[in-house]
């Protein structure tokens, strides 16, 4: 497998706090294990990624190995946003050994988007059609774009640049950009597009973004990044509102030909959804968006059996993944393996504030 690598030694004097802090933030919040090894270093091995951790003397040293550069660097900012959060002092002076794009270049997973096309895919879902010049490199690297653009509107893009910590600076006050995740639907090599499916709602940038955008508009872009493939299962509860629906239908077509289970989406009555799914064994089943969130417990309830059911996936609103990953780890018994229930928006809230 491709990977990337960076180490550092954050320099501080509270690097038992600080480890104290990871740990509680990758069991609690992530769900991972961490191992002890018998020399003190904390480590986090899963099939997608390794950090491992050791506090010293000098400071605490941090050690990333993930799937390629834009994983990377998603990485980088996640540990230097939780250190600042401690340490400001040594969240700024953070060096990475790699030789990722330097201080004041653009990050190196960074893109300026054209947008080609937007329209009404099916109602309530827009499709927006963007050209990703070199997208051939980049087709493996994950499902996930984080879209950004001014949040003043009309306002000239400032785009964040890298600063010294290896990390983007963002851009501040009238410049700050309203950076949201969006999965990649479709990828076409051939004419270097990809192709995004954005919920349509009234009360967000990004939805109002993607239905007003106008063929030959710019936006930013950082990754792509983000699970593409599932473990191998006999069973798979995969079930998800119109944000996750691009992401089941990645999941499809990376499952074995022959693999079993059932997928609960949220889709008109009368779209036919075999326009949009790939072609799977796992039984379709289609939820109107309006009633969605208010079915999805029951239906997981009804679609899955402890011991039968052997890997379970939620992505949607936060209130749904909370229950949902109740259900999964306490009902069916699934782990961190085998489970994800993931916000990927909250009622009432920006962002995905989980
Ligand atoms: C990994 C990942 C992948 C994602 N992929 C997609 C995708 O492919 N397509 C997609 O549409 N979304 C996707 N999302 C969800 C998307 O990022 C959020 O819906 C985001 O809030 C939209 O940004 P916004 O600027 O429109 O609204 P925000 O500024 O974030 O929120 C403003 C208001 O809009 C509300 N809101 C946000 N989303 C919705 C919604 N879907 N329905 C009703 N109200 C809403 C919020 O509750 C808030 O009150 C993904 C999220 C993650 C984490």
């Amino acid at each position: 497998m491709k990977q990337a690598k960076a180490q550092t030694l954050i320099p501080t004097a509270q690097a038992e706090t600080l480890l104290g802090m990871f740990v509680t933030h990758i069991k609690e919040d992530h769900g991972l294990t961490v191992q002890i090894e018998e020399d003190g270093t904390h480590i986090v091995d899963e099939q997608a990624f390794r950090i491992a951790f050791g506090a010293t003397p000098s400071g605490l040293s941090v050690d990333l190995v993930t799937p390629n550069e834009s994983t990377l660097l998603f990485f980088k900012e996640e540990i230097v946003a939780h250190v600042a959060e401690v340490d400001e002092h040594a969240a700024t002076n953070i060096r990475w050994d790699d030789d990722a794009a330097s201080a004041g270049e653009l990050p190196g997973n960074f893109r300026v988007l054209r947008v080609l096309d937007s329209f009404i895919l099916f109602t309530g879902m827009q499709r927006v059609i963007l050209s990703y010049p070199g997208i051939a490199t980049h087709a493996h690297d994950g499902a996930h774009l984080r879209l950004m653009l001014p949040a003043k509107a009309g306002r000239r893009p400032v785009w964040p640049v890298m600063g010294d910590n290896g990390v983007p600076i963002w851009p501040q006050g009238d410049d700050v950009l309203h950076a949201r995740f969006i999965t990649i639907k479709d990828i076409n090599v051939e004419a270097e597009t990809v192709s995004l499916d954005i919920v349509r709602h009234d009360h967000g940038f990004i939805s109002q973004w993607a239905q007003n955008v106008k063929t030959g508009d710019d936006v930013g872009a950082m990754g792509p990044a983000g699970m593409l493939e599932l473990p191998e299962a006999t069973s798979y509860f995969l079930a998800a509102d119109g944000t996750g629906l691009p992401c089941i239908a990645r999941f499809l077509e990376t499952l074995d030909p022959n693999a079993r289970g059932n997928v609960v989406v949220a889709a008109p009555q009368e779209y036919d959804l075999s326009d949009y799914l790939p072609a799977t064994n796992l039984d379709i089943h289609k939820v109107a968006p309006g009633l969605f969130e208010g079915r999805i417990a029951e239906l997981a309830q009804q679609l899955t059996k402890p011991g039968l059911t052997d890997y379970a996936f939620f992505a949607g609103e936060f209130q749904n993944a909370q229950e949902l990953r109740k259900y999964f780890k306490k009902v069916l018994n699934l782990d961190k393996k085998t489970q994800i229930s993931a916000t990927y928006w909250r009622r009432g809230m920006p962002g995905a504030a989980g």
